[in-house]
């Protein structure tokens, strides 16, 4: 058992450190206030590196292993967590098409998706279903040399930005989860309506709705084989719910840098509050559970990259994470006092943030379903 990063492993960690300290976080308030997508910054981390870190180097990518991409983005998490939406889904994208589009269609996508060119979205929930994925009724029908979609997707993030969707349609309903396929489909096509959403936290990364009428996409917009698209989409989850872990982790770490500092500063009965063990033991605390929380997420990609199985894993970092970093963010509101409450201080808005993150890509309970089917077999679960 080794626990070190490598040479490489640690100057990636530093240098996306510095980037989020320095080029990040200053302004990481700022496009919340005007709920505005960060267009200039996109090329900016395409030239960092960090939307083809899943991405083959013949693709302008870097190929780097799937604990890399974890380690920078808990480093990016604690600049701008918002952004890391865009991370996770150039790895979501990244691997997916990587491992299952043709040649054809990663030569048209991963290149700009690298450089920061593209935003591409993953479109699977729909108005009436989320965590029942496998209900979803968006459906193509073949017609000619493709497939004609429709259908509504719902809680698509980045979606107003995006120039791409991985839609998931039914291609063989009777056939339930096992009749899903995906489609790589361009955002400008006819019969395309998008819809902004007004959401608590995460305000710049712009989710919304996508309607689908009639919308026309050749055969070779499939991703991977005729309904495959369920597969392909839990096997990438494993992956992006260890990430989630991860980019919760720097932002409640961040915060409880900064609350450290804090409550040194702040007097009250003539003594700094850090003086109270009612203060400094939430820190220490806090501290003992991003400890652990930390090396289930690094072991739980390092077995993906060692190609074993994680699924549990995976669900382990989702179910606890994002619920065990808001609660951290918001016991270090609360030792800001009043100043924790007002937009003078990031930590209102990262609890915010990081509160999507308990719903994206999976509830706790649907985490817990997963962990227990396990745990007790399917006829006792
Ligand atoms: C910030 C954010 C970003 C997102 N980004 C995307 C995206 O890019 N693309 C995309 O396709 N989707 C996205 N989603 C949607 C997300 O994946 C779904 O919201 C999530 O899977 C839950 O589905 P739902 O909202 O339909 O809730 P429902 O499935 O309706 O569930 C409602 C509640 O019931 C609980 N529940 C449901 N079934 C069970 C059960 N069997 N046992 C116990 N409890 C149960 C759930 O845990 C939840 O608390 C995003 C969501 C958020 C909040």
């Amino acid at each position: 058992m080794d626990f070190a990063l490598t040479e490489s492993q640690a100057i990636l960690q530093d240098t996306m450190r510095d980037f989020a300290h320095q080029r990040l976080l200053p302004r990481y308030r700022e496009w919340d206030r005007r709920a505005e997508f960060p267009a200039e910054l996109w090329p900016r981390l395409g030239e960092l590196g960090v939307f083809g870190m899943r991405v083959s180097e013949v693709h302008g990518g870097s190929d780097l292993s799937y604990l890399d991409a974890g380690l920078a983005i808990e480093q990016i998490a604690r600049g701008d967590f918002n952004l890391c939406y865009g991370i996770l889904n150039a790895c979501f994208a990244g691997d997916l098409l990587s491992r299952f589009a043709s040649p054809a269609l990663c030569e048209t996508w991963l290149r700009p998706l690298s450089a920061g060119r593209a935003v591409l979205c993953v479109a699977l929930t729909e108005p009436h279903c989320g965590s029942d994925a496998a209900a979803i009724r968006t459906h193509a029908m073949p017609k000619g040399d493709g497939y004609v979609i429709n259908g509504e997707k719902s809680a698509i993030t980045l979606l107003m930005a995006g120039n791409a969707a991985i839609v998931f349609a039914k291609t063989a309903p009777e056939l339930g989860a096992k009749g899903v396929s995906a489609f790589l489909v361009p955002l400008d096509l006819p019969g395309l309506t998008r819809t902004a959403y007004q959401d608590m936290g995460a305000r710049a990364i712009k989710r919304g709705s996508l309607f689908l009428d009639n919308v026309y996409v050749p055969r070779t917009a499939m991703i991977g084989p005729e309904n495959a698209g369920f597969t392909q989409v839990m096997q990438t989850f494993d992956y992006t719910r260890a990430l989630i872990g991860l980019m919760c982790l720097g932002a409640a770490e961040q915060t409880l840098e900064e609350t450290v500092e804090y409550v040194k500063g702040r007097k009250a009965f003539g003594a700094p509050v850090s003086k109270n063990q009612g203060v400094s033991f939430p820190l220490a605390e806090a501290k003992a559970r991003l400890e652990m929380l930390r090396w289930l997420c690094y072991r739980t990609l390092w077995l993906r990259d060692q190609g074993l199985a994680h699924t549990v894993e995976a669900a382990l970092c989702k179910a606890e994470g994002p619920a065990l970093c808001a609660d951290i963010i918001r016991d270090c509101l609360v030792l800001h006092g009043h100043y924790g409450y007002t937009q003078d201080y990031p930590v209102e808005q990262r609890y915010r943030d990081v509160l999507g993150q308990i719903i994206a890509d999976g509830t706790p309970q649907i985490m817990k379903m997963i962990i227990a089917r396990e745990m007790l077999g399917r006829e006792f679960a």
